[in-house]
């Protein structure tokens, strides 16, 4: 990758954890607390789901470094208003993007993709993960904290 473009990239996710998307609480919602202790990262995911298990609404709020926190935020952006397979394929899919190689990112991963890079830095998987793992909780209508450190990657 040129410099040029890693810098557009960085600006990209500089941007989101600046200005976080979707940042907040919905009341009633499913809420799903997850850290990653290894970074100091945090996040308080609430997620609305709809008839049939749409992604009516997703929001966070947290704290930490820059890569949990743009994952976060470009994560709401992702899964709102997704029908619950296509978040479940979406989830599968960020996975793979930030743990293997992969030749040819699927497309509506979109800004995601941006991310891939973590694949180098294990510590980094866990930020980018830290988010998706609370999802992925909220998923299965648990309530239970999530931890990136126990889960692994
Ligand atoms: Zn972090």
């Amino acid at each position: 990758m040129n410099a040029e473009l890693e810098e557009l990239y960085q600006q990209v996710i500089l941007d989101h954890s600046r200005r976080p998307r979707n940042k907040g609480d919905i009341p009633g919602a499913i809420h799903v607390h997850g850290d990653n202790p290894s970074c100091g990262d945090e996040i308080d995911l609430s997620v609305q789901f709809g008839p049939e298990g749409v992604v009516e609404d997703v929001k966070f709020t947290g704290a930490g470094c820059a890569i949990s926190q743009a994952s976060a935020s470009m994560m709401t952006l992702k899964l709102k208003g997704k029908p619950r397979a296509e978040a479940e394929a979406m989830l599968r899919d960020f996975h793979d993007l930030v743990t293997t190689e992969v030749a040819d990112p699927p497309k509506q991963l979109g800004d995601l993709r941006l991310l891939a890079g973590v694949r180098k830095f294990p510590q980094r998987v866990k930020c980018a993960m830290l988010a998706w793992r609370a999802f992925e909780q909220a998923l299965q209508g648990a309530r239970e904290p999530v931890t990136t450190e126990e889960a692994g990657s």
